[in-house]
């Protein structure tokens, strides 16, 4: 390849103690954590609205945050999020999980889990990065860290003025691409994504729903482009396996997805007054992309382990009773002292790269990485070398379950029921 060599004056801008590049929901969490622990924290996100996949991607549904037999796994930061999620919008919280309440039972039980308005949801995130202090800068792409060795300096950030630089403390990286981690020299690992692209869509019929059951929710119908599963069930043998890291491969993804979407809505409704696209995806739906290959990588062999370095505990969504702990490790790699990731791009390898990504842990592990930021800070060390003691003592006063009870481990007759479910994530 060809490179051209490019200099320029970039203008200095005001630092900050910790940078959290992306407004996904890891990234919400972990400026909320960071913030609330005292640090001063600018928030950058190259879209307009805050959310990531679980807004403008149009996931607007937090798997199960259960054990599958009534006892609540997920909390944390995740808790007020939901809350926040279902606040001004609609939800399709079961009826037993109304109240939040743990209800232990020896059967399998609905699990707790919901939809919500994925347009409300970010308005909502907005409103609390704002009330929170949180310096918020959208459009804005964090470009490159600036380097010292292995110490990262600050970010440069592209956005409507140019190229700016902002130093900081610590750089959180919650792109979901591991986009500044990659370019600060973290070994990272590429994954494969299969074909899918989800819209919404209101036709008369579903119109018609909503009147008579007065529920917003019944408005929606699917649309979709590709429509491939985290499985990859039925993905055409003509479409590649896209890695999601380059400009190219992000186009012919969303320029194939936009195409086909148009061909299925033409076939599924061919009447133009009957319906319309209420909102297409505004990100690319890529489940995994490139993640940090980090100083432990979780695997699914490490379901019911227990972990010195767990910073939360976390359940199989489509599997009841499976349960796993996330070590620190995931999030961090010991070379470079003040980087840490967090969501899509924490360490986790086949299926458990999976139990990591979804939304509920995504905000987990936004939520450890902010509160070890302000930690690495405070005791003015390498972001591995934090106590992880005194980081599992926060997060704990901060509602996290840390390690799961062996209580809870089922017994091995009904592990052999626990079979994956195949639902559409
Ligand atoms: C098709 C599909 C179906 C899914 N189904 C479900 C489901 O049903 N339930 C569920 O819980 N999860 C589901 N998931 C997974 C879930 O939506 C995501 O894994 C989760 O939302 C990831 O959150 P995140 O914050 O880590 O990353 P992201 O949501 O990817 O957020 C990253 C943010 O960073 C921004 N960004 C990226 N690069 C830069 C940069 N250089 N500078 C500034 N900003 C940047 C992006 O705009 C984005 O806002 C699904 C995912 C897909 C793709």
């Amino acid at each position: 390849m060809a490179y051209i060599q490019f200099s320029e004056q970039i203008p200095e801008k005001q630092g900050y103690d910790v940078i959290v590049a992306g407004a996904g929901v890891a990234g919400i969490a972990a400026a909320v954590a960071a913030r609330r622990a005292g640090k001063s924290v600018l928030l950058l996100e190259k879209a307009t609205q805050l959310g990531g996949l679980a807004t403008i991607g149009l996931i607007n549904y937090f798997v199960p945050m259960c054990n599958g037999r009534g006892v609540q796994i997920i909390k944390g930061l995740c808790d007020e999020f939901i809350d926040l999620s279902i606040r001004d919008g609609f939800d399709t919280l079961p009826e037993v999980w109304k109240e939040r309440k743990d209800h232990p039972t020896k059967e399998k039980s609905v699990r707790f889990a919901t939809q919500y308005s994925p347009t409300i949801f970010s308005l909502a995130l907005t409103d609390l990065i704002v009330s929170e202090g949180i310096t918020l800068l959208v459009d804005c792409v964090a470009a490159n860290p600036v380097m010292d060795g292995t110490h990262c300096k600050g970010v440069i950030i592209q956005g409507k003025a140019g190229r700016e630089y902002y130093p900081c403390g610590v750089v959180v990286d919650a792109t979901g691409d591991s986009d500044l981690l990659e370019r600060a020299g973290v070994p990272t690992v590429l994954g494969k994504n299969y074909f899918s692209y989800f819209g919404s869509c209101a036709t008369l019929e579903s119109c018609e729903r909503v009147t008579k059951s007065r529920n917003i929710h019944d408005l929606y119908s699917g649309i979709s482009g590709g429509n491939i599963n985290l499985y990859g069930d039925r993905q055409p043998a003509d479409v590649p396996l896209y890695k999601g890291v380059t400009p190219e491969e992000v186009s012919d993804y969303t320029i194939r997805n936009q195409r086909l979407m148009l061909k299925n809505l033409r076939e599924k409704y061919p009447d133009r007054f009957s319906r319309e696209i209420i909102s297409l995806p505004i990100m690319p739906q890529f489940r995994t992309t490139r993640r940090i290959d980090g100083d432990y990588t979780l695997s699914a062999d490490d379901a019911f382990k227990h972990f010195d370095d767990s910073v939360c505990a976390v359940n199989d969504f489509d599997r009841s009773d499976y349960l796993y702990e996330v070590p620190y490790r995931t999030l961090v790699h010991h070379s470079f002292d003040n980087l840490i990731t967090a969501g899509r791009s924490a360490a986790g390898e086949g299926y458990a790269w999976d139990i990591l990504r979804v939304i509920p842990p995504a905000i987990l592990t936004g939520q450890a990485a902010g509160e070890a930021a302000a930690l690495a800070l405070e005791e003015k060390t390498a972001i591995a070398s934090v106590t992880i003691p005194e980081l599992q003592r926060r997060l704990a006063n901060n509602k996290m379950m840390i390690h799961f009870d062996d209580a809870l481990i089922p017994p091995p007759e009904i592990m052999a029921e626990a079979e994956p479910v195949n639902n559409h994530f």
